[in-house]
């Protein structure tokens, strides 16, 4: 394309910029500082004015700390199967105070949001399980301000609250951990806090800083008890927004419906989303024609971690996706036809997506030089051994960043919690399954297997002083 529009040859192009050292194809993307360069060196005056500058601004100023007032958090519910996450979302839900008075029905839009007796708020990610909160983290969203653990009294840590722990801690989100099912007989509260230990996860009555709080969501015991912990740790983190600007954030669902069309539930993290705004969201765009809240009832606007309900886009975006308020149809049209190119090549372009010599590559660029990966293995020994060596490697330039391990073969969370991180998968004397297979393939995720202990190590450690600085 570029060729064409200076009226030559793209196999003359091509020769021209491998002669500046480039090598590249025909069909290759160039970006827009390469474009330029070659174009002015040709001879060419260059005007930028679409692509390449559709982005700017989008984001809009900075915001003064004047405009910031504090916003709800948004909390995301974690933990193994049973034990009890839909039961404290639902019992939560049943605490808001305006639920009762507004007469509405509680409508599924995956994120709502609780009034408390004082006015405060919480808002909730309403999709439990792991799968929602990586994917998200994936496409770049960081919505979750606080993740709930629970762990039932009567059977403590099971592998899914491991999992959970590892992909707070991959996301360096903060961790309140509730502890269910207290009313059970043969419930032991101290058992979780213990073996919590193990997991680097110090609650406060053992002396750490995690919060922990015995509920039981069948009851409907300690409920508040839990509100305060997330609003104390919510004035920890002093979360604020401007709410007074156009608005920015994040999709949580989106489906088509076959009368309303696309349905989005967006969660504003700046300013304020109002009807008849114009949105670019992801590779969608469109107009707000109607907002409903998460008890179906039509609103104007929505402020900061206010979950709304959109109508009005022209597709359905990914959860994960940003939204951004911008001024013109057109602008909208033109950003969304941008992204929904640079994602189709991307896909054509992403051959192996973080496989060890690549990251090697990107990591040479960044500042920090860390590698994350998930190890399995076959028993708890061997990946203790693993991780032993690994961490001898770790110095003042680099490090291994061990995001999650665990015992039994590679499963699909694996390489989802993977993925969210660029980390490979290292399977130690153990595979993975289909679904893994499945996923790893969709998402790039490199899979590696060992046998040898000693092989693993080797490659790690190559890759690593791949990392290194030379020394000059
Ligand atoms: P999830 O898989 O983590 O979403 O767990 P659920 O909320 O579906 O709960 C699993 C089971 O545990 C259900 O039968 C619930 O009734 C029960 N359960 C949940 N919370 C409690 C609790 O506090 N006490 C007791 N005794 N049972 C509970």
């Amino acid at each position: 394309e570029l060729a064409a529009r200076m009226s030559m040859r793209a196999v003359d192009l091509v020769k021209e910029l491998m002669t500046q050292g480039q090598m590249v194809t025909s069909n290759e993307i160039l970006d827009a500082d390469t474009a330029q360069l070659i174009a002015e060196d040709l001879g060419h005056s260059v005007k930028r004015v679409a692509e390449s500058d559709v982005e700017v601004g989008l984001e809009g100023e900075q915001d003064n700390e004047a405009d910031m007032k504090p916003r709800p958090p948004v909390v995301t519910i974690m933990g193994h199967v049973d034990h009890g996450k839909t039961s404290l979302l639902d019992a939560m839900r049943q605490t808001d105070v305006v639920a009762g008075e507004a007469g509405g029905i509680t409508q599924h839009i995956g994120a709502y949001q609780v009034t408390l007796g004082d006015d405060r708020k919480i808002t909730f990610l309403d999709t439990p399980g792991h799968a929602a909160f990586t994917q998200m983290r994936a496409r770049g969203a960081k919505v979750t301000d606080i993740i709930i653990l629970v762990v039932a009294a009567d059977d403590s840590i099971m592998p899914q609250t491991e999992e959970a722990i590892s992909h707070a801690k991959a996301a360096g989100v903060p961790i309140i951990v509730a502890i269910n099912k207290v009313d059970k007989p043969d419930a032991n509260p101290n058992k979780v806090r213990t073996d919590l230990l193990q997991y680097e996860i110090q609650v406060e009555s053992m002396g750490g800083d995690v919060q922990d709080v015995e509920v039981s969501a069948l009851k409907k015991m300690n409920l508040d008890g839990l509100q305060d912990a997330i609003l104390l740790q919510a004035e920890l983190l002093d979360l604020k927004a401007n709410p007074n600007r156009p608005a920015n954030g994040a999709v949580v669902e989106a489906r088509l419906d076959k009368g309303r069309g696309a349905v989005a539930t967006l969660l504003v993290e700046r300013g304020t989303l109002k009807r008849g705004d114009i949105l670019v969201v992801g590779s969608e765009w469109g107009k707000v024609r109607a907002m409903t809240d998460d008890k179906g009832k039509p609103v104007q606007e929505a402020g900061p971690a206010f979950p709304v309900e959109v109508l009005g886009l022209n597709g359905a975006p990914e959860p994960g996706d940003t939204f951004n308020v911008v001024d013109s149809e057109a602008k909208a049209r033109e950003i969304a036809e941008f992204r929904h190119r640079q994602r189709r090549e991307k896909a054509a372009a992403k051959t192996s997506g973080t496989s060890l010599e690549q990251m090697m590559a990107q990591l040479q660029d960044s500042e920090i030089k860390e590698l994350p990966i998930v190890i399995k293995g076959d028993v708890q020994g061997s990946i203790e051994a693993i991780v032993g060596s690994l961490e001898k490697f770790n110095n003042d330039e680099v490090r291994v960043r061990v995001l999650h391990t665990g015992v039994g073969g590679i499963s699909e969370s694996d390489v989802i919690l993977a993925e969210a991180s660029n980390a490979p998968v290292i399977g130690f004397n153990v595979r993975a399954n289909k679904q893994a297979r499945d996923e790893a393939e969709r998402s790039k995720v490199e899979i590696r297997y060992y046998s040898v202990i000693y092989n693993l190590i080797d490659d790690i450690k190559a890759t690593l002083s791949g990392m290194l600085e030379p020394e000059l």
